[in-house]
Parts: C-alpha cells; structure tokens; sequence
C-alpha cells in the first residue's frame, strides 16, 4: 500500500505552503489530505481506482489528480517543485513540538536554522530565545523537543502497516515449497507499535523460497538475501525479515520470535527447573528433542496450556496457566469476532467524510447490529461540531434511516462526543443530551492543565447523568501527544460509581485507554465500550486494534458493553439514566 507515502507527501506539501506563507486554505487542503489518507485501512490505489477514494469527503479534484500522478509514476512534479523551494534538513523540524512553521520561518529569516544540529546550537547559545515571541520557556521547550525528537526510534503505530503484511503474508503462503508461514513478533502479539516485521516460513528450498519473496510486489528495497534468511523494505518504509526453518521447527521458531522478551525468560526458566531445554530449533531434554513442530507441543511439554500471543507479556499469564486457571479465562477472552457495534463514529455532520447511511450501511456489512454515530459538539468549531439545530436535523435523518427499515433490524443509534469544557461542563445542555441515547464526553482542549483540573474536569462530566462513556480517556496520540495529567484511579473509581463507562479507543494512532490502564480499571470494577472513532468506512476495521489491548488486558466478553447484542445493549445504555434519574 502506498497510503503512507503519500500521506508523508501532501503533510509535507502543507507544510512547505504553510512555511512559504501561502493561502492557509491550500495548506489545510493538503493537512487534510494527509490525515484521511494516513487513517485509510484499505489500499488507497483500490480506493482510487473504484472511485471510493472520489467519494470521501476532504479529498478534492487537485488531490486526486496527485495521488493518480504518484500511483502512475511514482512522483508528483508539484511536490518536487516544492521541496526544491526550501532548504533541505529544515521540513524534518516541523515536527518539534512548539515551532510550528511561522516559528520556523522566524529562525530561517534571523539565524539561517535550516538543519537539527544548528537549531540545537541556536538554543544552547541562547540565540533563539532573543527574537521576537520566542522567550527563554520556549526555547528551553523547544530544545527538549530536539533533543526528545533526535532519541526516539520511530515505531510504526501498527494499524499504519497492519493491511501490508497481512497481504504480504498472504503472498508468501502462495510461494512453491512454502509449507507454513505466520508473522511473529510484535505485530503477532497486536501491540500498539511495531519496529519491523518478522515472517517465519517452514518449507523446502530455503534460497529459493526468499528469492521469490525478495520478487513480491509492494517491496521498495532488498537489504539482504540468502538461503534461509532475508530482509525488505516495504513501500511504508517498514522492514520485514524473513526465516525459513525445517517442519519440524517452526512452532518452536514462531514462538522463539514471537515474544515477548520478559515472557520467554520466564519460560526458560521453567524449562530449566524441569530439565528441558528450549531454543528456536524445539524443546529439548539433554541433546534429545522432544518437540518443536507446534506451538501447542512446546507449552504442553512445560505443563501449560496455549497462551494466545496478546497475553505473552509475563503480566501474570504463566502463573495462571500453571495454576490452571487460565483456561475458563481463555474460553470467555473477548475475541476478534464479538463486537456487535461501533459506539464511536463521526460522519460528514461534522468531520466525517462519509454520510450517516454509508456509515451504517458498513458496519452492517461486518456483522454489526448497530452503530451509534457520534458527532462532535457545538464548541469544536475545527471539526464542525454540530450545534444544536444540526444536531436536530441529525436526529431527524436518523429516524427517518431506522423506521424507513432498509437496513432490517440493525439500527443507528443517535449518539454524540460531547466536549467536556474548562470547568467540566458539558458543550450541550441536559435537556438536549436527555434525548440522545449514547452519550461520549471528551477532553478536546486545554491539555496542559493541571493534573487536578484535568481529573476534575472528567469527574464532573461523569456525575452528569446523561453522560454514557469517557471517550479516550488519556488523550494520548502516539508518536506526537503524550497523554494528559490526570489521576486514573479517581477516574476509574468515580466511572465505576456512575456506573459510566470508559472507552478503549481503537483508533490506530491513539488506543487510549492502552491496555496496561485497561487492567487496573477492570480492578475498579469498570466496564468498557471499544469504539473507532471512524472519520469513514475504511476506518471501521480498526476495532480489530482495541481487541488487541482488550485481550492483553485479558478482557473478557462480559467486560465489554458493546459485545452484546442490541437489545442487551439498549439495555446496558439506559442503566446509568435508570440509576440516578
Ligand atoms: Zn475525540
Ligand atoms: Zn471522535
């Protein structure tokens, strides 16, 4: 898939018009761009082509032409004009946290910064701090963004790569002589990021198996290739290795790489105390091997049972399986396949690039019985939150959907993602929210409060009695937002009071709650509801990423309001209104 790519180009573009001080409308054109296009889970060149791509909302003519121009050649001639408009090295200090381009304009206009090292030095010489609207608090944050920015490994947030390997995968079990091939490593275990991609392969002619892997479409570049090992890089950028193994080894190799690093210690040394051996050949006692084909084998000769590799963290999963417990837990584990609706969705009401019908239309494509759309509220002016007269014309759109019958028994559920505001109230009054029946409340703004505002801020919002569920209760953006101060456990506490739910948002860049905070919550005694947060269709599939943590967090089907069907779920919504109204 080539959606990462050009959502780098038309980021870029924005960012270089924004730099050069063009129409702010052109920039936003292209910012936006690059937003849907980077949250497309599907493949932007089949997109195109069906003429889907035309259909949402945000993407325009000038922008079609271009993603047609690089699918055709491989470049867009705008984008090289502009790259060539601005010094090199100075488009990657876009991303410091606290420059912006106008601030960036500033320092190329006074001190020439065209580069990371020479900012750097501007902000230890104290220079950068003597211009205008710049000020020594934020040239010492922008030299920790430097700093912070130039350590960091980039990890792909996972559903960014997630479709490329599956296909990539699918690819490889079609190659002649290739007997089994899965994915290890951290994409296996559905963690939130993934550094590159492991392919394990038992089968028959090692070199030639690789050779014609190295050949497969969607590979930009081959690092290395031999008779049992190899290694790409994928259009994307991410790099995927490849091992072939005999038969005999590949449940052992497969769950060698697969990890965790902290769960396999743990292993060994069990292993060790029974007087096995294990590496990624198999398990053995002395030099005799015992087993190694499956991964079941190598579990069952320790006295275990499977762990599913979501759980394989050593966060307590081996002492249950050796306590025996983790079966019953295993046998009611949320799983890919149980979620019965989305709760969180936004349509072209507000910034949405899909209509309500179209939305619906898909989820009930996956198998979904219902879906609650969730626009943003009056005060978020950026993403055209829906002020109060839309929202009245929303409801009526989604009525008339429900009685109209033509998507059977499924049914839209009128829903909204309320702005908790500064002091905690809600961007819409009660009389208002008493008529929509899913109701999530959201920190948009004022990130930076303290750690007490911020805490306070989501109480108030849970004690409103119409308030359904917290959505992204951290706030966190992985790779650019940390999360914001805010003490989770009086939120669990106070959610768990109110009988208000928190979301796992499973939207591949945010997965907030992550899973670590899902398992203490769960200790309060908290329900959850996993939503998207879908801008279009293509987005829905992303639930897959929020299971992912829900079973790290081991999660179990009951835990998850939107695991049950409609009825029981109409059910659970009105609990919180029957309580305290
Ligand atoms: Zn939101
Ligand atoms: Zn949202």
């Amino acid at each position: 898939m080539k959606n990462y790519e050009l959502a780098k180009i038309f980021d870029e573009m924005g960012d270089i018009l924004d730099f050069l001080g063009e129409n702010p409308f052109r920039v936003r054109t292209y910012k936006r761009a690059s937003q849907i296009i980077y949250g497309l889970s599907d493949d932007i060149e089949i997109l195109f082509k069906s003429g889907k791509l035309a259909e949402i909302k945000g993407i325009g003519e000038s922008i079609l032409s271009k993603v047609e121009e690089f699918l055709k050649t491989g470049k867009i001639h705008n984008y090289e004009e502009l790259k060539a408009k601005v010094p090199q090295g100075i488009l990657e200090l876009l991303n410091i946290p606290g420059i912006g381009p106008k601030g960036l304009k500033a320092l190329y206009d006074n001190l020439h910064i065209t580069n990371f090292d020479e900012l750097i030095k501007a902000c230890e010489d104290k220079l950068v701090q003597k211009l205008p609207g710049f000020g020594p608090k934020k040239e010492e944050n922008i030299l920790k963004g430097l700093l912070r920015t130039k350590e960091a490994v980039f990890r792909f947030p996972i559903g960014l790569v997630y479709e490329d390997v599956l296909n990539l995968l699918e690819r490889v079990r079609e190659i002649k002589g290739v007997k089994r091939a899965e994915v290890a490593g951290s994409f296996r275990r559905m963690k939130e990021t993934i550094g590159d991609a492991d392919i394990e392969v038992s089968g028959e002619d090692g070199a030639g198996i690789i050779k014609n892997f190295t050949q497969l479409d969607g590979i930009k570049e081959i690092i290395s290739e031999g008779d049992t090992k190899g290694s790409v890089i994928l259009h994307n950028g991410l790099q995927v290795d490849i091992r072939v193994v005999e038969s005999g080894s590949f449940g052992a190799c497969l769950q060698y790489f697969t990890g965790s690093k902290e769960h396999n210690v743990k292993l060994r040394g069990i292993a060790k105390e029974k007087g096995f051996k294990i590496n990624e050949y198999g398990i053995f006692k002395g030099d005799k091997f015992i087993a190694g084909e499956n991964e079941e084998d190598i579990y069952k000769t320790l006295g275990l049972i499977w762990i599913p590799p979501e759980l394989r963290e050593d966060k307590g999963e081996i002492e249950l399986a050796q306590a025996g417990e983790l079966e019953d837990i295993l046998k009611e584990l949320i799983d890919y396949d149980d979620i019965k609706g989305d709760v969180h969705c936004h349509s072209s009401y507000s910034d949405g690039g899909e209509t309500i019908i179209a939305m619906a239309i898909s989820a009930k494509r996956l198998g979904y019985e219902y879906i609650v759309i969730t626009d943003h509220s009056q005060s978020l002016k950026i993403a055209k939150g829906l002020e109060i007269e839309r929202l009245y014309k929303q409801w009526e759109e989604i009525d008339k959907i429900n009685k109209s019958g033509e998507l059977g028994n499924f049914k839209i559920f009128k829903g909204t993602e309320v702005d908790i505001k500064s002091d905690g109230a809600l961007d819409y009054p009660d009389d208002v929210l008493k008529n929509i029946d899913f109701v999530i409340a959201s920190i948009h703004s004022g990130f930076r409060e303290s750690e007490q505002v911020i805490t306070k801020r989501i109480i108030r919002a849970m004690e409103n009695p119409y308030v359904t569920a917290i959505g992204h209760p951290t706030g966190r953006i992985l790779n650019t937002r940390d999360p914001y101060n805010v003490n989770l456990i009086e939120i669990f506490k106070k959610a768990k009071e109110t009988n208000t739910f928190l979301e796992i948002n499973a939207y591949f860049d945010r997965l907030d709650l992550n899973d670590v905070n899902v398992r203490i919550a769960k200790e309060y005694g908290v329900k959850f509801v996993i939503g998207t947060d879908s801008h279009n269709t293509s987005q829905l599939k992303n639930i897959r990423f929020g299971i992912g943590q829900a079973r790290r967090a081991m999660l179990i089907k009951g835990d998850v309001v939107n695991t049950h069907p409609l009825a029981e779920f109409e059910r659970e919504i009105k609990n919180k209104r029957g309580a305290i109204c």
